[in-house]
């Protein structure tokens, strides 16, 4: 079966791939589809935006879609940024600059059971005459002080999983797939399509 990944952050993508490698199904990005067009984000969940997205790829392109939407919500911040991480710092913020935000504003919470927080991953799966189905995964974690590590994206370098003494950042990609709330949320997925008829 072939698979439209409605995302355009390659990271992503490319944990989406990597996690169904060796599967039979065969995923092509949004790059495959010049003209696709850019879905406005405006739901208040992650489940609206991600639904949202799937839908919209797969009436365009003709596919079954899998879009995700995700993101960090830290509990002595209310749940911020939660559906709005990615733009945390500013509308077009980088991954640096919305870590630089998160740990500004986590600098008066000292003790570490007050920098709880968790990641969210809500995957929709659209097929093209609008059926839909969702996964959530989750990750509870704390975070960190400072940035450590160099791998992954976004908060990866100051989310230290539950029970773990490294971050995100400081594992391999098959540690954190094994993990995160993307894996989570995939392998419910992968599941489901390998229960499909
Ligand atoms: P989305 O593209 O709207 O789903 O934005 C998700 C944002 O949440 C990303 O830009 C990151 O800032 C953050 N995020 C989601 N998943 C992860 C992850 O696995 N590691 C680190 N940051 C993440």
């Amino acid at each position: 079966m072939t698979i439209v990944l409605a995302t355009t952050n390659r990271k992503k993508a490319e944990e989406m791939k990597r996690m169904f490698a060796g599967h039979d199904f065969n995923f092509v990005t949004l790059n495959s589809f010049p003209g696709c067009p850019e879905v406005v984000e405006d739901g208040k969940t992650f489940r609206a935006n991600a639904a949202k997205k799937a839908r919209a790829v797969s009436k365009f392109t003709g596919l079954p879609a899998v879009a995700d939407d995700s993101g960090l919500e830290v509990a002595a911040l209310g749940g911020a940024p939660g559906i709005f991480s990615a733009r945390y710092a500013g509308e077009n913020a980088n991954d640096s600059e919305n870590v630089k935000k998160l740990l500004r504003d986590m600098r008066p919470v000292t003790d570490n059971k007050g920098r709880e927080a968790r990641f969210v991953c809500c995957i929709a799966f659209a097929v093209p005459d609008g059926k839909l189905k969702t996964f959530t995964g989750h990750i509870k974690g704390t975070i960190g002080k400072a940035p450590k590590g160099f791998n992954g994206f976004g908060y990866d370098p100051v989310f230290y999983p539950e029970g773990c003494d490294k971050t995100f950042a400081e594992m391999t990609d098959q540690e954190k797939d094994g993990l995160s709330h993307r894996g989570r949320a995939m392998k419910k997925l992968y599941r489901y399509l390998m229960n499909i008829p």
